[in-house]
């Protein structure tokens, strides 16, 4: 490991030179921030679990024909994906008014929004990651008004998806967070879904009880983080067979952190 070279390493993530021209791989830490770095902290085996649970819902979508940058998932903790040229934009699509839009709009969590919501968000950690308008993206050349349409159409079908697939597991899709890369083929640039889709950039609702099954456990010092992100997998059937080795891993971790 220690011999490939590091490309970057954001604050959930670690992005290493990959094996051909082209690719990276990306390596999931255990590490959590909240509220742009302020708080930090550690749940125990996250990034095993979002490794699998980006894996299984970056492969359905690939299936219904979304293209993304995930190929094959390498072990437990890593994935070789396609490098892209990232789109310096958090797309955000809410179903359900929670964090940012409730305290920006005085809605009251939970509330279902009379229509599917996307926001945009400048990535810049510097600045905390400011919400921007259509209008912003354009005149700084950020991405054409083509690739947001392209972003916008694919934003709203993987919600549609998502929503689908988190409800036959009982569990509602509040919202959740995207980010996109460009891929260029001779002169011509494409839009694939990059980063991951997990409980760190998702708000996951328990439909019958409401509990938390997302990062907000975290960030809202809720505890159980671990065991709610591993109720996730187990509930998309990501914890049987070999896949139970996660579970073994988390209990390590557990082990070593003395709890
Ligand atoms: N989100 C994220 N990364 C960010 C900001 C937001 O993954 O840097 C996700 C977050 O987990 C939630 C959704 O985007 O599912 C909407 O987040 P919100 O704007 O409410 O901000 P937050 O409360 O997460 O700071």
């Amino acid at each position: 490991m220690s011999r490939r070279r590091l490309v970057y390493e954001g604050k959930a993530k670690i992005l290493y030179e990959g094996p051909e021209p082209g690719t990276l791989i990306q390596y999931f830490k255990d590490d959590a921030t909240a509220f742009n770095a302020q708080k930090k902290g550690s749940i125990a085996g996250k990034g095993v679990l979002n490794n699998r649970i980006s894996e299984h819902i970056f492969t359905l979508l690939g299936q219904l024909g979304i293209p993304t940058h995930f190929i094959r998932r390498l072990n437990m903790r890593e994935q070789l994906i396609r490098q892209v040229e990232i789109i310096p934009i958090e797309v955000v699509v809410r179903n359900v008014a929670a964090g940012t839009i409730s305290t920006r709009l005085g809605l009251e969590e939970g509330t279902q929004l009379p229509r599917t919501i996307l926001e945009y968000f400048y990535k810049d950690d510097a600045l905390g990651d400011p919400m921007i308008a259509d209008e912003h993206i354009a005149a700084f050349g950020w991405a054409t008004q083509d690739e947001m349409t392209e972003i916008a159409d694919m934003a709203i079908r993987v919600n549609d998806f998502l929503c689908g697939l988190f409800a036959g597991i009982g569990i509602r899709l509040v919202d959740f967070k995207l980010e996109f890369g460009r891929i260029w083929e001779n002169e011509f640039a494409r839009i694939i879904l990059a980063d991951e889709i997990s409980p760190d950039g998702c708000r996951l609702w328990d439909m019958e009880s409401g509990e938390k099954l997302d990062k907000d456990r975290f960030r809202r010092d809720l505890g159980g983080e671990a065991e709610a992100y591993q109720e996730v997998a187990r509930r998309l059937g990501l914890l049987k067979g070999d896949d139970a080795n996660m579970v073994l891993d988390l209990e390590q971790h557990r082990a070593k952190r003395g709890k």
